[in-house]
């Protein structure tokens, strides 16, 4: 197989290129308050947008360009090299559960503004005590008239603080089986009754947060699909959330290592044999997650749905950052630990909840068994 780009991928590769060198936002990565992270946010979501970078893989009809998904990936790849804010990735994946599972009115109410960045989301599913087991949520939705009343708690909704709108799973029935009553609300977050309270992580930034909604009353006529259909909504959202974007950590990851090596020169660490250890494990494990990205993109492009095989790049990505990093401390030692390089503590601290979000490990591991058809344990 031929994983080189095409003469018009390679094209849309060096406009790109270009692109991001003249219009990335310098000095975003030291904005920490709220309302200007916000705003930057929104000013780069619109740039991408103005300059037709967004919903690449998108169908036309609904304003995207209809390119192979191999086009979100150079995306993600280039824009990784060239240490941008991060992409607004979410637009992929919620936007594919619109399209796929939206009526025609939600498609034209929603796509526009998920698209341009006017509207920002975010993703409601974990609850205090349903993460992992997910279908066991309780947030609860009881059909009154025209609208649900919502009573409930979401939790580590990340973006929330930032968000205008969320893709909340709901309970809307308790005499079902627990898969089988869940339904999935397109819900304001600006509305009486939601109260968004920020989970403050080690780098300080409120990236995830607590929403409480207290008699909240959403129109029913922001269902997406059937009442009883949220688990399939969110079974699509989130296997769509990996693959080309994984491309993007390809790249950073790619960096990181090649700056670390640089330093464990600097600092005469090249000749112990558990740094270089450390590092040749953390290249090979990025190259093992990019030959599975490739492979998925592949699988994509000849027409299948992502399955659970991403779970395999759930794994490989959560090994490569986390063993980069172990080997980042190792390499900057007490430097990182008193301040001196604490930028590496901190992406160190960054690389831990890797292996939870999106599916803990344990589960990936869980998925790939019941694939296998192992015996349960
Ligand atoms: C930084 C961050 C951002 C997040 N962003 C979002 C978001 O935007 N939207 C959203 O909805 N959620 C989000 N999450 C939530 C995330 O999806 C959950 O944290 C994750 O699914 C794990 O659930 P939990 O935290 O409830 O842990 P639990 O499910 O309580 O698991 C605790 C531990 O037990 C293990 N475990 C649980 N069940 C099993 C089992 N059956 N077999 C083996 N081991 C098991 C888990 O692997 C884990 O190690 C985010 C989480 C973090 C940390």
């Amino acid at each position: 197989m031929d994983y080189r780009d095409t003469p018009e991928e390679a094209e849309f590769r060096l406009s790109l290129r270009a692109w991001l060198k003249d219009n990335t936002i310098e000095g975003w990565r030291d904005l920490t308050e709220v309302a200007d992270v916000r705003k930057l946010r929104k000013e780069w979501h619109r740039k991408l947008y103005a300059a037709g970078y967004m919903g690449l893989n998108w169908p036309v009809e609904y304003g995207g360009q209809g390119l192979s998904p191999i086009y979100d990936a150079i995306l993600n790849d280039e824009a990784g090299k060239a240490d941008t804010p991060p992409l607004p990735g979410m637009v992929n994946y919620l936007g594919r559960a619109i399209f796929t599972y939206g009526s025609e009115e939600q498609k034209k109410r929603f796509l526009p503004t998920l698209l341009n960045g006017e509207i920002q989301w975010c993703q409601g599913f974990s609850e205090p005590s349903a993460g992992s087991d997910l279908a066991s949520l309780r947030t609860r939705a009881v059909r009154e008239g025209d609208e649900y009343v919502v009573n409930g708690q979401k939790m580590w909704t990340s973006g929330a603080i930032h968000a205008d709108w969320c893709l909340l799973l709901v309970r809307t029935d308790t005499s079902v089986a627990k898969h089988k009553g869940i339904s999935c609300l397109l819900t304001p977050l600006e509305v009486p009754g939601v109260t968004v309270r920020p989970i403050v992580l080690h780098s300080g930034e409120p990236e995830t947060a607590e929403v409480f909604f207290d008699d909240v009353r959403i129109p029913a006529e922001n269902r997406i699909g059937e009442e009883g259909a949220g688990w399939k909504i969110a079974m699509t959202t989130v296997s769509y959330e990996r693959g080309a974007a994984d491309v993007g950590f390809i790249s950073k990851l790619r960096r990181t290592i090649t700056e670390l090596e640089d330093a464990a020169r600097e600092r005469n660490l090249l000749g112990d044999q558990g740094i270089r250890r450390k590092l040749a494990r953390a290249y090979v494990d990025c190259e093992a997650l990019n030959w599975n990205v490739a492979r998925q993109l592949s699988m994509r492009i000849s027409g299948r749905a992502p399955g659970p095989e991403g779970s395999v790049g759930k794994l490989l990505w959560s090994r490569a950052a986390q063993g980069t990093m172990h080997a980042a401390l190792d390499i900057f030692g007490a430097d990182a630990l008193t301040g001196a390089r604490e930028e590496w503590l901190s992406d160190y601290f960054t690389s831990r909840p890797v292996s939870v979000y999106g599916g803990s490990s344990q589960i990936q591991k869980n998925i790939l068994a019941r694939m296998l058809d192992m015996p349960k344990g």
